[in-house]
């Protein structure tokens, strides 16, 4: 759930819904917490415009930082799709894995280094304007220079997926020749990182009883998980390579026609075969699915008049997949759309069905040879 903003050079720029909220939070603690004990004996118009604009510059410095990914990764041919911007920062949605270690390691340090370079412009102006400038400038320029040395340092801690992290696996990868090896070694990496973090929230919880803690603990608990969907992207994304949904899909699928009885759907199909469930096609084409729960939910007395072309799913309910499309997309339009299977379809005819077990079949194929 996101809304577009705009579009830079061609990267659309999304916000997550949930950002809103967070946005209004960092407004406010900055309003109520930061401002008050960096500029006391303010008035409160004060510090709600600072925090504002402040939690907006924020967000900027985030734009930029995600936009520098961006147009490194255009620069080395790789697709970016959007950059969204939800309640931890930006991701820059890059399509594809980096081809090579150099392209890695660029495009993970453009980030990182635009924030370092926007902190010192902030903090070097403030130094030269800053003393003679209103207190307001004052505080907003020194806030944004602030915020994008944080971001620099945050995003260089060594933990995948984030920037040092990719930078760290570079290094590897640059080394061993081999990605998912060193993404296996920089996701170990990442796990002692976020373990760390969350004994110091741990501890400091405990010791001070300070909520400080939480956000350690927050922050490794966010390292730990995204760490291992990156790795697992990586394995998925390396063994099913450049493969076809075509070259996975089982071909010759067993279908049945609309104008069969429910009766003769369980005699001659559902007791003979074992699927669980048979495409409907009329000379080819593609009408709907019926599976044995549609089936097992039309009564005793009616199976002999109901049709299949009566109970079953039909064509537009159906999330389909074309041959020439990406093995790893099927895998993903599966699990973003909690299904097992998926029919593969072109111009409306049924050519095959692949599935989410032919799928991890193929992955632990490609994958049993891979050094751990
Ligand atoms: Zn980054």
């Amino acid at each position: 759930m996101s809304l577009k903003i705009g579009k830079i050079s061609g990267i659309e720029i999304k916000l997550n819904y949930s950002w809103f909220f967070v946005f209004l939070f960092i407004a406010w603690s900055l309003s109520n917490n930061y401002l008050p004990t960096q500029y006391p004996d303010k008035t409160s118009n004060f510090y709600y415009t600072i925090g504002i604009a402040s939690a907006l510059s924020l967000y900027i410095s985030i734009i930029l930082h995600e936009l520098a990914h961006s147009f490194v990764a255009k620069n080395r041919g790789i697709d970016i799709n959007n950059i969204t911007l939800h309640f931890f920062g930006g991701v820059a949605q890059i399509n594809e894995e980096s081809s090579d270690p150099k392209t890695e390691a660029y495009m993970a340090l453009a980030g990182p280094l635009t924030s370092f370079i926007v902190s010192g412009f902030f903090l070097l102006l403030n130094s030269f304007i800053g003393p003679n400038a209103p207190d307001t400038v004052e505080a907003l320029l020194v806030y944004s220079g602030y915020a994008n040395l944080g971001l620099a340092l945050f995003n260089m801690i060594p933990a995948f997926p984030m920037d040092g992290g990719r930078v760290y696996r570079a290094i590897i990868w640059n080394r061993n020749g081999n990605l998912i090896k060193a993404t296996r070694s920089a996701s170990t990496a990442s796990n002692i990182i976020s373990l760390l973090f969350m004994g110091f929230g741990f501890f400091n919880l405990f010791s001070s009883g300070s909520f400080d803690g939480l956000w350690l603990i927050f922050i490794g608990l966010f390292i730990n998980s995204s760490s291992k969907v990156g790795l697992s992207q990586t394995i998925i994304s390396e063994a099913l390579g450049e493969m076809n949904v075509n070259d996975i899909m089982t071909k010759n699928v067993k279908t049945v026609e609309p104008d069969v009885s429910i009766q003769r759907l369980i005699d001659e199909w559902f007791s003979v075969y074992k699927h669980q469930g048979y495409p409907v096609t009329d000379e080819d084409r593609l009408l709907g699915i019926i599976t044995n729960e549609d089936v097992r939910k039309v009564d005793q007395s009616k199976r002999t008049v109901s049709t299949v072309g009566d109970v079953m799913k039909k064509r537009d309910e159906l999330v389909t997949i074309e041959p020439d499309a990406k093995a790893s997309d099927a895998l993903m339009k599966m699990s973003m759309n909690d299904v097992g299977r998926l029919l593969v379809v072109e111009n409306n005819i049924l050519i095959g069905i692949i599935t989410r077990g032919d799928l991890i079949k193929t992955i632990q194929m490609r994958t049993q040879f891979e050094p751990s």
